[in-house]
């Protein structure tokens, strides 16, 4: 797991950086008040091409933007608190996907989806 945690870019397309003056924003992993910028990350819709296992039907996924302090580690914390797991091979980055666990507890994990690897799934 690297610490990378880079903001800006998405597959070379600028993601636009407005953010709204606002001294209440709070950090979703730790709950402390964000000093200047806070690290916006989406967690996109499934896209699945086949059916989804059929607990994953209704399943409540905050697509966000959640905010949190820069650091990967308050990202991580939030999703350690909501069960998810996450991929060692992706980084925390603006936009994750969910991406469905096989097991008898529904679950999901966060990746950034951009290695070609199978997930490694780790508690988050
Ligand atoms: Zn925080
Ligand atoms: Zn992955």
């Amino acid at each position: 797991m690297t610490s990378r945690f880079r903001g800006g870019e998405i597959y070379g397309i600028p993601i636009p950086t407005v953010f709204d003056e606002n001294n209440s924003i709070r950090c979703a992993g730790c709950g402390e008040p964000i000093v200047g910028t806070p690290f916006r990350i989406t967690i996109l819709d499934i896209v699945s091409p086949e059916a989804p296992p059929s607990w994953a039907v209704g399943a409540e996924l905050n697509p966000g933007p959640h905010q949190f302090h820069s650091e990967p580690g308050h990202f991580r914390a939030w999703a350690r608190k909501r069960g998810f797991l996450f991929c060692r091979l992706s980084d925390v980055r603006e936009i994750m996907r969910p991406v469905p666990i096989p097991g008898d507890a529904p679950r999901w994990g966060l990746c950034d989806g951009l290695h070609r690897q199978s997930h490694e799934f780790v508690p988050a």
